[in-house]
């Protein structure tokens, strides 16, 4: 009786002790979220939950970089790093092919020459097997994320949880079989479908597909750039604020930190830098040398009569389709180009053979944008930058989320608000400091 009474109290104290918390927050803390891309603009709704004054800041509108054209799939499955011992026999064969899903630039070889090493070095054993630790344990959790985001918001609408497909066309039934065992031996729900259940399932399909997995467990939207909107707008609500502008210099003396535009220099008490694959040079300001580099992937826009229900993922080709509210979206390829050069299109084209081999219904409409380029960032340990910099004690680190920007921007929110806050975030951060490299 008097246990429980207790308990009651210590709560009733706990909740009193956040609202005080809330308030002083909301007086004086001010923070700068450079980089309005879904990972800034989810932080950015946190934040403002938590009681912060929260500016964004970005050199294009909301959701203007990669977080505008990506291919909206919340793909918790994926928590096999890139640096992958069974990658490097194929990379002779896809260097040679300037098409295929995975090319390098000549002219920027030299460039990433330092990444690969790095990349190469990830994919020793006991390095490999740490990172996808560590993304799993980001990943396990981020759809729970997503499901609360999605819901405090009101998005439903935009969120949609019909599964994914991973497509065999020319695999034998042991090496699908051998696919799957490796996912479920990580802990993920996968069923192995023959043809006939896939084709209940997705009856547009091409009937080259033989086999494929089914992710229930994961999720897709129909358009990654209106959800980091609608978000942003729900943000804008609550009293977040947004200014149009590129931020050039950082600097903190640990009790403020100053930003500076071209035209205006703003002072803060802390800076959250979520500027994606653009993340190098404030970081080399910091003290930072980030080997951060970006995979650079397309997309193509079609119609087709029918749209598939989910996701599909093509194992062979390399590539994904996702039912967008605009069209079906043939979206991947990876490649090492820099972020100054202009996109390849012969690569964005060669997305819609693809897209045809496996939706056969494909109609090639090309209306408006219908090809877009998008920078991934990425860091050669296949693991974001997240938390806080251990050089200063108001300037934090969420960007290089590669290929699950997406998938991990709502969890991302929590645990980047928690550091920010002092508070045991719900997973150790340690795998993702900056000074790791
Ligand atoms: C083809 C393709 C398909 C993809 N599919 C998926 C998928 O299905 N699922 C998934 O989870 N992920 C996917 N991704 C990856 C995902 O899109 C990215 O990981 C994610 O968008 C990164 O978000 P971000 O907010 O960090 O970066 P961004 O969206 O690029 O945002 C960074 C922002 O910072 C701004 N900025 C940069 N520097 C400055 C500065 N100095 N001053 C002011 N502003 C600045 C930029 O303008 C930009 O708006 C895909 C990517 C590509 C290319």
């Amino acid at each position: 009786m008097y246990t429980t009474q207790i308990t009651v109290y210590c709560i009733q104290l706990q909740c009193l002790f956040d609202i005080i918390m809330k308030q002083q927050n909301s007086k004086s803390e001010t923070i700068a979220i450079i980089g309005a891309g879904i990972i800034g603009v989810t932080a950015a709704f946190r934040l403002k939950q938590a009681g912060f004054q929260v500016t964004l800041f970005d050199k294009e509108d909301i959701a203007q970089g990669c977080s505008k054209g990506n291919a909206g799939h919340f793909a918790t499955e994926q928590v096999f790093p890139l640096a992958q011992k069974s990658l490097l026999p194929q990379v002779p064969k896809m260097l040679l092919d300037p098409l295929g899903p995975f090319s390098i630039s000549p002219s920027y070889f030299h460039k990433a020459i330092p990444w690969f090493f790095k990349f190469i070095n990830n994919m020793r054993p006991k390095l490999f097997n740490a990172n996808k630790e560590a993304l799993k344990s980001f990943n396990k959790i981020a759809m729970n994320s997503w499901d609360a985001l999605i819901s405090e918001t009101n998005l439903g609408s935009l969120f949609h949880k019909q599964g994914s497909l991973l497509t065999f066309e020319s695999v034998s039934d042991n090496e699908a079989i051998k696919v799957q065992r490796e996912y479920q031996a990580e802990g993920i729900a996968v069923e192995l479908l023959n043809k006939k259940q896939v084709n209940n399932l997705e009856p547009g399909i091409s009937n080259k597909v033989t086999w494929a997995l089914l992710f229930r467990d994961v999720a897709h939207t129909c358009c990654p750039e209106t959800l980091t909107k609608e978000i942003y707008k729900k943000a804008e609500k609550l009293g977040v604020e947004f200014e149009k502008c590129e931020i050039s210099t950082i600097e903190s003396d640990n009790k403020l930190v100053t930003i500076t535009s071209k035209n205006k220099i703003y002072q803060t008490d802390r800076v959250l830098l979520a500027t994606g694959a653009h993340s190098k040079l404030l970081c080399k300001q910091l003290g930072f040398t980030v080997p951060l580099e970006t995979e650079r992937g397309y997309h193509y826009m079609v119609k087709s009569a029918n749209q598939p229900n989910r996701p599909i993922v093509s194992y062979e080709r390399k590539f994904i389709m996702t039912p967008m509210k605009n069209g079906l979206r043939l979206a991947g390829t990876v490649e090492f180009a820099g972020l100054d050069k202009e996109m390849n299109t012969r690569r964005v084209d060669a997305l819609l053979l693809s897209g045809k081999s496996i939706w056969p219904q494909i109609e090639d409409t090309k209306e408006g944008n219908y090809r877009w380029m998008g920078f991934r960032p990425s860091l050669p340990d296949s693991k974001p930058v997240v938390g806080k910099s251990p050089k200063h004690n108001n300037i934090y680190f969420a960007f290089g989320h590669q290929h699950l920007g997406l998938t991990l921007a709502a969890i991302n929110a929590e645990v980047i608000t928690d550091c920010i806050l002092d508070k045991k975030p719900s997973i150790s951060l340690k795998p993702y400091s900056i000074d790791r490299f």
